[in-house]
């Protein structure tokens, strides 16, 4: 069977011996040797300034807006995980949906200004498949109207924008270490900041508010990452420019081979140098989409439908109309994209496609 991604799993020797630390120091959490090692190889890695490693990737998302929102209006993309509008949900504030460019799938910045009003607190938005917003204009909107920019940008480890890490932009950006990214430590996710003042608020909003033992900065919730998972990461952080560069010769099989006549594909910002996260292709119809899915599955191939549906089509939602992102969603699907996927899979999930799309 092939699913659209699969885990990269690092030697389990390499693994044991990283779970091995935490034995030998009878340290499982709270910010042991291992997490902290894994924060300082990120920063190093990626060329970032703050960085606090998490639980998970929403759990970053929520506490960002907890600091930078409260509760107010939030200008959001409708293109991207749930966990994206389910983070302001859950926070009490509120989703004001901005529709999507319909190349680069991003938050369409020249509409944003008209959703903005006088409770609009932050811009929440989605560098979706590790392929960047318009930051330089985001953020020019954001100042002129003293606005908090949020970027998740789970999907985006290894991408950089302009000779830097996509992270470095906004007042903070958010990733997922989740097992299906690019980078992953089984569950677990991050917060990345420029800003120290706003580090401080992150970092005592994941631990409980703490102040040392007694004492609290105030409001905190747990968002803590264990030593466990922290030992998947150093295991797998050895191999991210190999997972990074044969997940590129995967894009570039399917560069190739697919007909792209009536198929449209990601359309990467200028500037970028991509992670190769995803591998999504637009069809002319969702029917023509639902043909192909079919055919894949009777040979057990399991592409994805992401994102689907449109997040304001949600049933707790059900909100205004996004034309662009409605059409997407119904016509995308992303394509088996993972290290160790063989020549002849890859040959024969085109092949399957070229012969239905004429
Ligand atoms: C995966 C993902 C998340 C959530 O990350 P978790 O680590 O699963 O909590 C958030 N936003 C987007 C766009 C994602 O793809």
């Amino acid at each position: 069977m092939i699913h659209v991604t699969k885990t990269f799993l690092p030697p389990i020797s390499e693994y044991t011996k990283q779970v091995k630390r935490a034995f030998d120091a009878e340290w499982l959490t709270n910010r042991g040797s291992l997490v902290l090692e894994l924060e300082q190889k990120i920063t190093h890695y990626l060329g970032t300034h703050h960085v606090i490693v998490t639980n998970n990737g929403t759990t970053p998302i929520q506490i960002a807006l907890r600091i930078l929102a409260d509760q107010g209006e939030v200008i959001t993309t409708p293109f991207s995980y749930v966990a994206t509008t389910a983070a302001i949900l859950w926070d009490r504030s509120t989703p004001v949906f901005v529709d999507i460019h319909p190349e680069y799938l991003t938050i369409d910045e020249s509409k944003i200004e008209a959703a903005i009003t006088k409770n609009t607190k932050a811009i929440l938005v989605t560098h979706v498949f590790g392929n960047p917003c318009n930051v330089e204009e985001i953020e020019r909107i954001a100042k002129k109207h003293n606005l908090s920019v949020i970027y998740d940008a789970a999907h985006c480890f290894g991408v950089k924008y302009k000779g830097q890490s996509i992270f470095n932009y906004g007042d903070v950006s958010t990733c997922s270490f989740h097992a299906t990214k690019l980078f992953h430590t089984g569950e677990g996710g991050a917060m990345f900041t420029q800003d120290d003042q706003l580090r401080h608020k992150l970092f005592y909003s994941h631990n409980f508010g703490h102040d040392g033992p007694e004492n609290f900065f105030g409001l905190g919730i747990n968002a803590k990452i264990s030593e466990l998972q922290a030992a998947m990461g150093l295991a797998v952080f050895p191999y991210m420019d190999k997972i990074i560069e044969e997940r590129k010769i995967v894009c570039n099989y399917y560069d190739k081979h697919l007909n792209f006549d009536t198929l449209q594909r990601l359309k990467i910002r200028e500037h970028t140098d991509w992670n190769y996260s995803y591998y999504p292709i637009i069809f002319e119809t969702q029917e023509k989409l639902l043909e192909i899915q079919q055919i894949l599955k009777e040979n057990n191939i399991f592409p994805r439908r992401y994102f689907y549906p449109s997040l304001n089509r949600i049933g707790y939602i059900n909100d205004d109309k996004m034309s662009v992102s409605e059409n997407v969603a119904s016509c995308i699907l992303c394509l088996p994209l993972y290290v160790g996927l063989k020549e002849t899979e890859l040959s024969l999930i085109c092949e399957l496609i070229n012969s239905k799309i004429c």
